[in-house]
Parts: C-alpha cells; sequence; structure tokens
C-alpha cells in the first residue's frame, strides 16, 4: 500500500527529528555523524532552495490573477479591508498573550546578565531609528519590478502584482490575453509545486536532523524561564486562539483545520521561513481547506510577508525579558510602545529564518534598551523560530477561510 503524502511528512518529521537527537547525544566529531550531518544540509538547503524557486513566479502569477478574480466579483474592496483588519487584530491579540505572560511569569529576572556579557561585547548591533525603519519599509514597496523578480523580494512583487492585477481590471477586454496567459502560467506554476511536494518527506527530515543536531543545548537550560513562556504562549496562540478564531467566525472544527493545513504547518516549523512554505502553504488552502483561489491568491501572500501573529508574539517577549534582564522595569506606556513597534518590526520582517530577532533592534530601541542584548537571543532564536513561524502560517492560513467567509 502506497503511503500518502502526509503520513509520508509526519515521518520523515519525526525521523528528522530523532535522527537529530541522537547525534546531539553522540557528538558530531565522528566520520560518520559529519557525514550524516553534511548529507542533511545539501539535502534540507536544496529542498528549500526548489521552493525558493518556485515561490517569486508563484506570488507573482497568483496575485495578479487573484486580484483579477476578484475585481470580477465586485469583492475586491471588501477582501482589503477584511484581510489587513484580521491581520493586526490578530496579531495584538498573539502580543497581548505573549505580553501578559510574560508580565506573569517575569522571565530574566533571575539571571545575572554578566552570562551574557561576552555575547554581548561581540555583536554588532544595526542602529534602526524608527523613522529609518519606517523609510526603509516604504522604500521596498516600490521597487523596479524585473529587480525585485530577480532579486527575489516578496513584498515588492506583491506591490507590483497588485498594481498588474488592478490594471488588467480597469483595462477590461482589452489585456483579456494578458490575463489568460498569467491563468496559465499559475496552473502550470502549481504543477511544479506538486513535484516539489514529493520530495518534502525528505527535505523535511533532512532540516530537523541539521537543526536538532547542532542545538546548543546548555545555552536552552539557562534560558529555560523565558523559552517555556514563548514557547508556551505561542503553542496557546496556535492551538487555542486561532483555531478558537476560525471556528468562531467560520465554524470550522480545529480538527478539519489541521488535517488541511499540516504540511504547510510542518514545512514552516522545518524550514522556519513563511516565504520558503509559500507554495505549500498555497497549495494546502486551495487543494485542502477549500479556499477560492482568487482568495488564497491574495490573503496568503500578502500574509506571509505582512501577518506575523508568532513574530509579534515573540518580539513583545523578547523585549519584556531583555528589560528584565537588565533590571529596568517598563512602565505601561513603555510596554504599550513595545507593543506598537512590535506589531511594526513583524510587519517589515521578511518571512526569512531569524528575520524577527533581527527587526527586534527597533522595539528595542523604541523602549531605550541596548541594541546589543539581542546577542543574548542567538543562541535560542533559531529553536524559537521553528514554532512561530508554524504559528504565522497558520495565522495566514486562518486568515484565508475567514476573509472568505465573511466576503461571501
Ligand atoms: N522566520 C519567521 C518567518 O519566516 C520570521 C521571524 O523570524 O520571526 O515567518
Amino acid at each position: 500500500m502506497k503511503m500518502s503524502l502526509n503520513i509520508q511528512i509526519l515521518l520523515g518529521a519525526l525521523f528528522g527529528v530523532l535522527v537529530g537527537l541522537y547525534l546531539q547525544q553522540t557528538g558530531l566529531e565522528t566520520a560518520t555523524a559529519s557525514a550524516g550531518l553534511y548529507g542533511a544540509r545539501l539535502i534540507g538547503t536544496l529542498f528549500i532552495d526548489l521552493l525558493k524557486m518556485i515561490l517569486i513566479p508563484l506570488v507573482f502569477c497568483s496575485i495578479v490573477v487573484g486580484i483579477a478574480n476578484l475585481r470580477q466579483h465586485q469583492q475586491m474592496h471588501k477582501v482589503w479591508v477584511t484581510t489587513l483588519i484580521f491581520f493586526m487584530l490578530t496579531m495584538a491579540i498573539a502580543m497581548i498573550v505573549g505580553m501578559t505572560a510574560s508580565n506573569y511569569f517575569k522571565p530574566g529576572t533571575g539571571l545575572a546578565v554578566s552570562i551574557f556579557e561576552g555575547a554581548m561585547q561581540n555583536f554588532q548591533s544595526k542602529q534602526m531609528p524608527l523613522p529609518d525603519f519606517f523609510a526603509h519599509f516604504l522604500h521596498h514597496l516600490f521597487v523596479n519590478p524585473f529587480q525585485a523578480l530577480a532579486e527575489g523580494k516578496v513584498l515588492s512583487v506583491v506591490i507590483f502584482a497588485l498594481f498588474l492585477g488592478i490594471a488588467l481590471v480597469v483595462g477590461g477586454e482589452r489585456y483579456q490575453n494578458i490575463l489568460v496567459l498569467l491563468e496559465e502560467a499559475l496552473a502550470v506554476t502549481m504543477r511544479i509545486v506538486n513535484w516539489i511536494m514529493y520530495l518534502a518527506p525528505y527535505g523535511i527530515a533532512a532540516l530537523l536532523i541539521k537543526l536538532v543536531a547542532t542545538q546548543d543545548v546548555a545555552m536552552l537550560g539557562t534560558m529555560a524561564q523565558f523559552v517555556a513562556v514563548v514557547a508556551g504562549t505561542l503553542l496557546f496562540h496556535g492551538t487555542v486562539m486561532l483555531p478558537l478564531i476560525l471556528f468562531l467566525l467560520t465554524g470550522k472544527s480545529p480538527l478539519w483545520f489541521w488535517q488541511g493545513a499540516r504540511q504547510a504547518l510542518i514545512t514552516a516549523f522545518a524550514t522556519s521561513s513563511s516565504s520558503a512554505t509559500l507554495p505549500i502553504t498555497m497549495r494546502c488552502a486551495t487543494e485542502q481547506l477549500g479556499v477560492k483561489p482568487e482568495i488564497a491568491g491574495f490573503v496568503i501572500p500578502l500574509g506571509a510577508t505582512m501577518n506575523m501573529d508568532g513574530t509579534a508574539l515573540y518580539e513583545a517577549a523578547a523585549a519584556l525579558f531583555i528589560a528584565n534582564l537588565v533590571g529596568v522595569d517598563l512602565s505601561f506606556s513603555q510596554q504599550l510602545i513595545v507593543f506598537l513597534t512590535s506589531m511594526l518590526a513583524s510587519v517589515g520582517a521578511p518571512g526569512i529564518p531569524s528575520a524577527g530577532m533581527v527587526t527586534m533592534v527597533l522595539v528595542l530601541q523604541a523602549v531605550g534598551l541596548p541594541a546589543e542584548a539581542i546577542a543574548i537571543l542567538l543562541p535560542v532564536d533559531r529553536m524559537l523560530d521553528t514554532l512561530r513561524t508554524t504559528v504565522n502560517v497558520e495565522g495566514d492560513m486562518t486568515a484565508s477561510l475567514v476573509v472568505q467567509k465573511i466576503v461571501s
């Protein structure tokens, strides 16, 4: 009997974690272990390369076609507004969950900042004043489309595709051929995504072997309280809040959602990249969760770059952790600044591994915390990135279902 792809992916993930733990225990010095790790790196990177290869054509075609088809249904305005409101609301809820738990458990208060001094001294933080960050973000919206396509700038591609989609609609019959061409291109791109999916079980196993085998377990122990608060609240948001929101707004059960979404969720966990996962997220949304391509084609690529519940939660919780560590008591209004800047920083973070940690500088600077302190997060960031990326991708699929329900 042939195993379904879902089962293969689950087994691949399990295998990856177990082999990674084994290598972690036995050490990476032996010839077999280093050969194994080399193989895992190679296969994992190839899998991500394949996803990134198809990402830009997919985003481009799906947004243009999505927008063009939405306008035909006179729904575009409603979809836009609902999508953006839903993104902001769920990010806000995630941050409230993370900040409440951080205020309650106060991770970092018992730790001596001196153990991190070496790391902080060696770390060159980039200054990121709020106005500069904002200007930088805006300048990345409108980019020569050929440059954006060639350099894989997802957000800039999304914006150009939006313009093109709207232009095609406004032009109507006149540009029908271009629309048909892009519809065909989208279909053929999805066919390639389906091929790449056959490699997903191996790619995921390889990525997880590498991730688990190279984890700094001692550091995870030192920062256990912070890791527990972030992981616990991410899990709470992902398994309670988002499913509850989905159920209340669409009547869909969490189990049904998980069954349809699991390929994308596991890939997000293994790759720690919403962008690399995007082709699979699109596939799950349209083929398994029944989201219409014109809704998914708009909500999911936009969500992969803007809607990051997990990242927003992490940035807010990490800022409070660092404040505790350096002994700064943040007032209510300062926490409000953390809340607002974390939202901005997560919207501005690209969907790639550890992006959230980099844009966190913005949050720290806004409340006068030392930017070098993000060096403290380095050893645990990669591990926590798995969970927050999974929550980010879950948020995107939830958004596509909710928007579909609200506009239909
Ligand atoms: N890795 C995350 C993502 O791709 C972003 C982050 O670093 O939080 O969604």
